[in-house]
């Protein structure tokens, strides 16, 4: 896909390689699993790891500290917090106020990961700028008042050590390959998913201003974000599968943990979010297929006459062609009878001259 020119890179805009030596480390780690090999348990580890914490980015990271799409109590909102922090994405505060730029800019040049700046921009290139390190406290001023989320986000490497020492000592070397890296390296790539595939592959319920799509396999994969159309539609909702059939796993969690009392007031969208858009989305697709059809009645017209024009033509030329041909005839039998006329005047003159003499 090409990058307009209002996208492109900006100078300031480059690869740290060496700040993102750990990011490149993790994914040859995977090789380590040539000496340590794979057991039940590990896989086992693995699993638990990626589902727990891929939970702590969508209905943590996401839903909660970007949306704010339910409450919950401040000592609930730490552990989330902490949780979220395990999956080595920078901290809480910095996910959150970069996420809020994306909606508020979503697929515009100010949108840093775009994929209309190119999709392993938008996958993962750009996390590796130092450009934007930077914490963006003017964004979340809702989170940044409490003392214990900013140390969190300040130390943010602390979470992901202490589930790495974790890993080690439920199953060795091989637990911490398989519980923290290989699980971090996938856990990575599923979620960015989001940013890069879920704004290219996939269909489009709602007539929003980015380019976000619904699209089931990735909701499997990221449990729910994947209807990430529905998402930039309603953003502020604990839900982002917006039917029963829209499988979002988050949802369930989140739902299950507001029965234990843990989190509560989770937003959903109102039956007039529901339909709000879809109808001029429906209007607009009724409006495409007869500006389709109008079109292709015009062009059958365009080329009905355009064929009679030529019939016309092609008649008038014959037409032509055989008046011309009578007309030589014609001048020939008079030419000829006219020669003939003149040979018989002057033999009648020739004998009368003769018999006078
Ligand atoms: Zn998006
Ligand atoms: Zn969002």
């Amino acid at each position: 896909m090409p990058v307009a020119a209002s996208y492109k890179r900006l100078p300031d805009e480059r690869v740290d390689f060496i700040a993102s030596l750990p990011f490149i480390a993790v994914h040859f780690s995977v090789l380590a699993v040539f000496w340590l090999g794979v057991h039940k348990a590990d896989i086992i580890l693995c699993l638990c790891t990626f589902w727990i914490r891929m939970f702590s980015i969508t209905g943590g990271y996401h839903r909660y500290f970007s949306h704010r799409g339910y409450k919950t109590s401040r000592w609930f909102q730490f552990v989330l917090a902490f949780l979220g922090t395990t999956c080595t994405q920078k901290g809480v505060l910095w996910w959150a106020a970069h996420h809020r730029d994306h909606h508020r800019y979503s697929d515009m040049p100010q949108d840093i990961h775009s994929p209309k700046r190119g999709f392993w921009w938008s996958h993962m290139i750009w996390i590796l700028c130092p450009k934007f390190n930077r914490t963006k406290l003017e964004n979340v001023p809702d989170l940044a008042k409490y003392p214990e989320l900013r140390w969190l986000n300040k130390h943010h490497l602390i979470p992901p050590i202490a589930l790495a020492m974790l890993t080690f000592l439920i199953g060795g070397w091989s637990g911490l390959l398989w519980g923290y890296f290989i699980s971090t390296m996938l856990l990575w790539h599923s979620s960015f998913t989001v940013n890069s595939l879920a704004h290219v592959f996939g269909s489009r319920r709602y007539n929003t201003s980015d380019t976000s799509r619904n699209n089931w396999l990735l909701a499997l994969l990221t449990m729910g974000e994947g209807w990430h159309n529905n998402h930039h539609h309603y953003m502020a909702t604990a839900n982002n599968g917006f039917y029963w059939w829209e499988v979002d796993a988050t949802y369930y969690v989140l739902k299950a943990m507001s029965w234990l009392g843990l989190v509560w007031d989770l937003r959903t969208p109102s039956a007039k979010v529901l339909l709000r858009n879809r109808i001029s989305n429906a209007l607009g697709r009724i409006k495409g297929k007869a500006a389709e059809k109008l079109h292709d009645a015009g062009d059958a017209l365009t080329g009905a006459v355009h064929e009679a024009g030529e019939r016309i033509h092609t008649a008038v030329t014959d037409a032509r062609a055989v008046a011309r041909e009578a007309k030589d005839s014609v001048s020939q039998v008079v030419e000829e009878t006219a020669t003939k006329v003149q040979a018989a005047v002057e033999k009648s003159i020739r004998t009368t001259s003769t018999n006078e003499l």
